[in-house]
């Protein structure tokens, strides 16, 4: 029976791709890329030959049946994005979504994600963490922000360059410019580089160095306050 492959592909270094990922992509009938000219650059470096088709966040919508009844016809598609994980701010969740409910199996391979890489060098808790993806760049943005102030848990958020600043000032404005936090900015490429610090060190920092290529930020969670820390404690001993 043929099935639906989520493949994860680089993010920057192209060796950053599983022995795997690179034999689905050469095993697949057909091939759904964000791109197809930067996914063509990816397979003609690894020289893998296959049929390409467009799927990005314009057609996902009206694509979806015509590829349900491609993998039902028995031919195995594979999903890819520019980068990363496809579904990891990218488009793919309605896809597998649209799978699962035709009953057509679903597996996604691991691999490349700009977030894990960014989380664990921030240096910050990451047992337990928040993935917050792009913040709402108008409508819903200033509820968000404070939706984020007494979150408890490590934040990650993805950002564009000429967004950072902005950003780096209203997460300072909205939960303290002392809270910890990191921005890891061209992962796994030449200019690879994570700066840590409060978030006004790093608005310092930024103000100084003009923000290029791509950013994670990484935020720590609220430290909790005496008063949850006593309902928190006696939760536990209730629980017990
Ligand atoms: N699917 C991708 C993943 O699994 O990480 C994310 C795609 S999203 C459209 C692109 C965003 O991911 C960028 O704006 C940036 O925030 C982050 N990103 C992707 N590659 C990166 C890299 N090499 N270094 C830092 N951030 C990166």
């Amino acid at each position: 029976m043929a099935k639906l492959t989520i493949v994860p592909t680089p993010i920057g270094n192209l060796e950053d791709i599983t022995l795997r990922a690179l034999s689905t992509l050469r095993r697949v009938q057909l091939v759904l890329a964000e791109d197809t000219r930067t996914t063509g650059l990816l397979l003609k470096h690894y020289e893998i030959k296959c049929s390409l088709q467009s799927y990005h966040k314009f057609n996902e919508h009206q694509a979806l049946e015509h590829i349900c009844r491609r993998i039902e016809e028995n031919q195995d598609v594979a999903l890819v994005s520019d980068a990363g994980t496809p579904g990891i701010s990218d488009p793919g969740f309605l896809l597998v979504r649209a799978c699962l409910e035709r009953g057509i199996e679903v597996e996604c391979l691991p691999g490349a994600t700009a977030l894990v890489p960014a989380l664990v060098a921030s240096g910050l808790p990451c047992d337990r963490f928040s993935f917050e993806g792009f913040l709402p760049v108008k409508k819903g943005r200033q509820t968000r922000l404070k939706e984020l102030a007494d979150q408890p848990r490590t934040m990650v958020l993805y950002e564009s360059p000429h967004r950072v600043l902005k950003t780096l000032e209203q997460l300072a404005s909205e939960l303290g410019e002392d809270r910890p936090a990191a921005a890891a900015r061209e992962l796994s490429k030449l200019h690879e580089e994570v700066v840590r610090g409060s978030l006004s060190e790093l608005i310092s920092h930024f103000s100084t160095h003009s923000p290029r290529g791509e950013f994670v930020l990484v935020v720590a969670g609220a430290t909790p306050t005496k008063k949850q820390k006593t309902t928190d404690s006696q939760a536990d001993n209730t629980d017990q």
